[in-house]
C-alpha cells in the first residue's frame, strides 16, 4: 500500500532531496522507514517574500502494516495509481478502417489508443510529416514563402506543435494523466508528470510527435500527410467513408474528425453537407512582449532569476466596465517568441511558442478581448470564420503585406498615437514588423477593452502596462468559432460514423482536453465496433 502526502514544504534554497526528512517528519517516523517515495504533484508557493515549493509524494514504507493507521483523511491518505483501462469491443462489424482526420493531439491519441487496442487506424492530414513543416515555417518566418498546405496551424503534431507546449488544462478528467504518462512514453521530460504547470517546449515536442507516430505505425496504423481530406462520402444519411486529394474514396463507417479549429475549407465542406453545427464565441486581441526579466521581477521580486525557479509566467483577467467585455491573456509564452500563424493567404494571425528552456529575452502572451456570436454581424454557423477573416485580413494589409505584422508600442495604444521606435523590447516575430497603430485592424469594442485590460493587469502585475512593451496584431485563433454538434457517445447528431473529436469540434481548447477529447473518439469507436482479430 502506498500513502500520498500532501502540502510537504519546501524553502527555496533546500534540496529536493529534503523530501524524505519532510515526509518522516510528517508522519513521525524515522527516515529509514522510508522505502522510497515519488513525487505526485509540485507547485511554487511565492505569495511571500520568501518562496517555497509545494509537494504531494506517494510514500512506500518499509512496514507496509503501519501504513493505514497513519493515514488521517486529510493530508495524509491511501494512494492508488493510476490505471487507465481500454473498454470492451462492441459487436457492430466495422467497414474497412477506421479513418482519422488530421494529426493534431486529438487524432494522434485517437489514432494511439485505436493502434493499442489493434484496430489499424489510417490518419490522413493535409499538411506536412514535422520535419517538412518545421522547413515551410523557416521558409515564411525568412521571407522565403508561405504554405497554405503546411504552417503552424496544419501539419502533423496539429496546431500545438510550434508551441510552448503548455500541458495545463481546466478539464477534470482521469485520462489527463494517461496523456502525460504517454508524452513521457514519447520522449517528454518525466517532470511532466508532477509539476503544476507542466510544458514541454516545441524542440521536444517536435520528436515526441515523431516517436508517437513511429509507434503507432508499428502498430499497423498508417499516416498519410499532405492529404486534405476534402469530402465526407454519405448514403443514406450515413457517412460511409472520404474522399481526399491524392488517395481517392476510402470506405469507413468510423470516422474521426479531429480538424482543429483552423480548417475552414473543411468546415465549409461539412456545412455543404449538412452537418449539424452551431457558431460559438471567441475571443480575439493582440500578443504582447514584455522583457522577460521584467516579468521574473513581478512575480518573484528579489529572487527573480534564481536557478530553481526558470522564467515566470502569469495569467491575468480583467472585466472591462467601459465595453462590459471580459478579457484575459491566453497562452502564456515565457522567455518564448511571437509566431505567424496563419493558414490562409492574405490574412495575419500571430500567436507564441517557447523552446523547452524558455530562454528567450522576452515573455510573450495573448492578450484577447471576448466576443459572441452576436458580434459576427450574421447567424449563419460559420459567421464566425468569415469575423475572423475580415479582421485578419485587416492586419494583414496593415502590416503592408508580406505576412509583416502591424506592431505598435504599449504606452502609444494606450495614448491613442503612432509608435517611431522601440525601447528596451525588441520585438521576436518573424518574417518582420512594421509600426501601425493596432486600432486600425481591431474592432472598436476589442480595442476599448484591451486598453481598459492592459491598465488594469499593470495594477496586478507590475509594468505590465510598460510603454516600452510591444503589442503585435492580431490573435483570433484562440478558440474554434463552430461547434459540431454531438449527441452523448461522441457521433456527430445528424451524421451516424462520424465522430467530431478535439478543438475542431468545439468541444475542446488546448493540448491536454483535445487529446483527452481524441481518447474519448477512439473509445467511442472501440466500444461500438468487435474486436479487429474477429474479422480476420
Ligand atoms: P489541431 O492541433 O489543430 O490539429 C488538427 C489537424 O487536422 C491539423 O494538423 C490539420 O492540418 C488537420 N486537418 C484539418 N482539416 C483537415 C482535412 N480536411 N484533411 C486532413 N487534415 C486536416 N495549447 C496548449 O494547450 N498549450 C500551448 O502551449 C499551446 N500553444 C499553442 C501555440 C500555437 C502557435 C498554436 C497555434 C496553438 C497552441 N495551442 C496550445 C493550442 C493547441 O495547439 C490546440 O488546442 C490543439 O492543437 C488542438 O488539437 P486538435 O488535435 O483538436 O487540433
Amino acid at each position: 500500500m502506498l500513502l500520498e502526502i500532501k502540502d510537504l514544504k519546501l524553502h527555496i534554497e533546500e534540496n529536493e532531496e529534503e523530501l524524505a526528512r519532510a515526509i518522516s517528519r510528517r508522519l513521525r517516523i524515522d527516515a529509514r522507514s522510508i522505502e522510497g517515495y515519488r513525487i505526485l504533484k509540485k507547485s511554487i508557493d511565492a505569495r511571500k517574500k520568501d518562496i517555497y515549493f509545494v509537494y504531494n509524494a506517494a510514500v512506500e514504507l518499509a512496514d507496509s502494516k503501519s501504513c493505514k493507521r497513519l493515514i488521517n483523511h486529510k493530508d495524509i491518505l491511501e494512494y492508488e495509481e493510476f490505471q487507465y483501462a481500454l473498454p470492451d469491443f462492441g459487436e457492430e462489424k466495422l467497414e474497412g478502417r477506421p479513418v482519422i482526420i488530421g494529426a493534431g493531439p486529438s487524432g494522434l491519441f485517437a489514432a494511439l489508443i485505436l493502434a493499442e487496442s489493434g484496430f489499424r487506424p489510417l490518419i490522413l492530414e493535409r499538411g506536412a510529416d514535422v520535419d517538412s513543416r518545421t522547413k515551410d515555417i523557416q521558409s515564411l518566418m525568412s521571407h522565403v514563402a508561405f504554405s497554405e498546405r503546411s504552417n503552424i496551424q496544419f501539419g502533423e503534431g496539429g496546431a500545438g506543435t510550434f508551441s510552448d507546449g503548455k500541458l495545463t488544462t481546466r478539464i477534470k478528467d482521469s485520462r489527463i494523466k494517461l496523456v502525460l504518462r504517454r508524452f513521457v512514453d514519447f520522449g517528454a521530460p518525466e517532470e511532466i508528470l508532477y509539476e503544476y504547470k507542466p510544458h514541454i517546449g516545441t524542440d521536444i515536442l517536435k520528436a515526441v510527435i515523431k516517436n508517437m507516430r513511429k509507434y503507432i505505425e508499428a502498430l499497423g496504423g498508417e499516416f498519410r500527410f499532405n492529404h486534405l481530406v476534402d469530402e465526407i462520402l454519405i448514403k443514406d444519411d450515413e457517412a460511409v467513408g472520404i474522399h481526399a486529394a491524392g488517395a481517392g474514396s476510402i470506405i469507413s463507417n468510423a470516422i474521426i474528425g479531429a480538424i482543429g479549429h483552423s480548417a475552414r475549407d473543411t468546415y465549409e465542406m461539412l456545412f455543404g453537407k449538412g452537418l449539424s453545427m452551431e457558431s460559438k464565441p471567441i475571443a480575439i486581441g493582440v500578443r504582447i512582449e514584455h522583457l522577460q526579466e521584467m516579468i521574473d521581477r513581478a512575480q518573484y521580486g528579489s529572487l527573480a532569476g534564481h536557478p530553481r525557479l526558470g522564467a515566470a509566467d502569469y495569467m491575468l483577467t480583467h472585466r472591462s466596465e467601459s465595453t462590459g467585455r471580459s478579457a484575459y491573456t491566453f497562452c502564456m509564452c515565457p522567455g518564448g517568441y511571437v509566431v505567424p500563424a496563419a493558414s490562409e493567404k492574405g490574412r495575419l494571425v500571430t500567436n507564441g511558442m517557447s523552446y523547452h528552456n524558455r530562454a528567450g529575452q522576452n515573455a510573450n502572451s495573448a492578450v484577447v478581448v471576448s466576443v459572441h456570436p452576436e458580434d459576427f454581424g450574421d447567424c449563419h454557423p460559420l459567421a464566425g470564420i468569415s469575423f475572423q477573416r475580415r479582421w485578419e485580413g485587416k492586419a494583414y494589409d496593415l502590416g503592408g503585406g508580406g505576412y509583416i505584422a502591424p506592431v505598435q508600442l504599449v504606452g502609444d495604444f494606450l495614448q491613442d498615437r503612432p509608435s517611431k521606435a522601440f525601447g528596451a523590447v525588441k520585438p521576436t516575430y518573424r518574417p518582420g514588423v512594421e509600426m501601425a497603430e493596432l486600432k486600425n485592424c481591431l474592432p472598436d469594442f476589442v480595442a476599448a477593452a484591451l486598453k481598459d485590460a492592459i491598465t488594469g493587469f499593470d495594477k496586478k502585475l507590475k509594468s505590465f502596462a510598460h510603454p516600452e512593451g510591444i503589442l503585435t496584431a492580431i490573435e483570433t485563433r484562440t478558440s474554434s468559432p463552430v461547434r459540431l454538434v454531438r449527441k452523448p457517445g461522441m457521433e456527430s447528431e445528424n451524421l451516424k460514423n462520424f465522430y467530431p473529436a478535439g478543438e475542431g469540434a468545439g468541444y475542446a481548447g488546448g493540448i491536454m482536453s483535445s487529446a483527452v477529447d481524441g481518447i474519448k473518439a477512439a473509445e467511442a469507436v472501440i466500444k461500438r465496433f468487435r474486436s479487429p482479430g474477429k474479422d480476420e
